[in-house]
């Protein structure tokens, strides 16, 4: 399986890292298998970081294998949302692309991507339409996001990721975070939800 990731999908939070939000298309990075968080297991601090962030956000998993995949057509590749957090090494990140490096090392180490249970998606029902989804930490609400305001739609990233990778059964996709990104430290307790439903809840280590 597969773990694309989608940067800067939201204009508030590209404008927080003091990044540009005038895109022409997704920018997508992937993660690999081993950066999946088991399910009822702590995280724990990386040691070669000190900035370590939480990015809450919508996650797609895809129920059909394809490629070139038309706009129209991708609602029929996925069939269930959960919410995640792409844990980010922010120091690190900050250093890496400073030097126009590759930034797998600040986001595609082990348990960097966490998920919650899935719901199940059906074309027909509510969670088509834009949906809300926030992240608390220690039970205080840190960000909130609705997929309204996404610079790409679900459809539109399965159509451009499509375009370079096959997308195959049992990957999954983070649709990008809202703005409200910050850090974590050891105790810290994150829960997300989407709307009122609680999604996922991870205690670091
Ligand atoms: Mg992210």
């Amino acid at each position: 399986m597969k773990i694309f990731c989608v940067g800067r999908n939201y204009a508030d939070h590209a404008k927080e890292l003091g990044n540009d939000v005038d895109l022409k298309e997704p920018i997508i990075f992937l993660k690999p298998k081993s950066a999946l968080l088991g399910k009822n297991v702590p995280f724990h601090y990386p040691s070669f970081t000190n900035e370590l962030h939480y990015e809450c956000e919508i996650v797609l998993r895809i129920c059909k294998n394809g490629r070139y995949i038309q706009e129209t057509d991708a609602y029929k590749y996925y069939d269930a949302l959960s919410t995640g957090i792409d844990f980010t090494a922010r120091d690190l990140q900050k250093q890496l692309k400073a030097k126009g490096l590759p930034w797998e090392k600040s986001k595609a180490f082990d348990d960097s991507a966490a998920i919650g249970k899935w719901l199940a998606f059906s074309p027909n029902k509510k969670l088509q339409n834009p949906f809300q989804f926030s992240l608390k930490k220690n039970n205080k609400i840190v960000q909130q996001g609705n997929t309204a305001d996404m610079i790409f739609s679900f459809d539109k990233i399965i159509a451009n990721i499509s375009i370079y990778f096959s997308v195959n059964i049992g990957d999954i996709i983070f649709t990008g975070t809202p703005a409200g990104v910050g850090e974590c430290l050891v105790g810290d307790v994150l829960e997300a939800f989407i709307e009122q439903e609680k999604m996922l809840g991870i205690t670091i280590k």
